[in-house]
């Protein structure tokens, strides 16, 4: 028995939209983000909420070790009947914002590969991108709307973008239709796989000056870059147009066309 639906029903849960609860049911689509991952044998998977244990069984038969971590205790039970046999999965059930990632993992290299919940996307990728130590690789569905946002290119990027590019290279993997999960969501979904990279691949002071410079150019949206930065920085229109013209950048620019090669360039200037 492994459809949600019906599973769910034995256990008398009804998913929560709150908590972004829509299942993967279609096997072929769950083989697939494993086949995406390339999960090797040694390897230790993250698994960010494993809602009905689809993914983590898939995870559970290729990789060393595979620790999902899951909010939800109504799927306590569920869960331990499924994964139960696997003596390879540890299972959490704590909030994944609230959990110390690292602490759970060890000392050893980790991926991720989770069906995220929508509503937290953007607070999960800091949560994992702004450690110390990042995974390896992030094998992410989220909706198709932020995976465009994940991969976009200058003159469309955002703080989120800028964020994600900042740590890794992120490209689609594959796009997934609704009928896919259950309950069906509103929305499209994509499979983003994020490649973190050792070291910056950039040249910036520290990712805080960095941050605290892109965070003030997107401060105003649409508004020219001069008038963003110098609000977000306190600093006079003129003042933030001079540090723009040092750093290569003309001041009429708009956020999104910057490049993270450009922000790096301003981030020194700025000092
Ligand atoms: N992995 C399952 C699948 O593919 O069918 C479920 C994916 S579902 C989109 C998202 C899961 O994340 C749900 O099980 C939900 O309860 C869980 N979740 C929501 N918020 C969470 C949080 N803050 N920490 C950990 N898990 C969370």
């Amino acid at each position: 028995m492994t459809n949600p639906r019906i599973l769910l029903e034995h256990y008398e849960i009804v998913p929560k939209k709150s908590l972004g609860q829509n299942f993967l049911h279609d096997p072929n689509a769950l083989e697939k983000i494993a086949t995406i991952a390339e999960i090797m044998p040694q390897d230790t998977v993250l698994e960010i909420g494993p809602g009905t244990g689809a993914l983590t069984e898939v995870l559970a038969q290729r990789a060393r070790h595979v620790i999902a971590v899951e909010v939800d205790t109504r799927l306590q039970p569920l869960l331990e009947a499924r994964l139960g046999v696997y003596d390879n999965v540890v299972l959490m059930f704590a909030d994944i914002l609230e959990t110390d990632v690292l602490k759970l993992v060890g000392s050893k290299p980790f991926s991720v590969v989770a069906n995220l919940p929508y509503y937290i996307t953007s607070a999960i990728l800091r949560h994992l991108l702004e450690n110390y130590r990042r995974p390896q690789k992030l094998v992410l569905t989220v909706q198709e709307e932020v995976a465009q946002r994940l991969v976009a290119r200058p003159d469309d990027m955002s703080l989120l973008t800028v964020s994600v590019q900042f740590y890794g290279k992120a490209r689609i993997a594959m796009k997934l239709n609704p009928a896919v999960f259950w309950p069906r969501p509103d929305v499209d979904s994509a499979v983003v796989v994020i490649e973190t990279y050792d070291r910056p691949s950039i040249n910036v002071p520290s990712s805080e000056a960095f941050f605290k410079v892109v965070r003030a150019g997107f401060s105003q949206k649409r508004k020219q870059l001069k008038n963003a930065l110098g609000s977000g920085l306190g600093l006079s229109h003129e003042a933030a147009a001079g540090l723009l013209e040092r750093a290569g950048i003309d001041p009429r620019r708009r956020a999104e066309t910057v490049t993270l090669e450009e922000w790096a360039a301003l981030t020194r200037v700025v000092g």
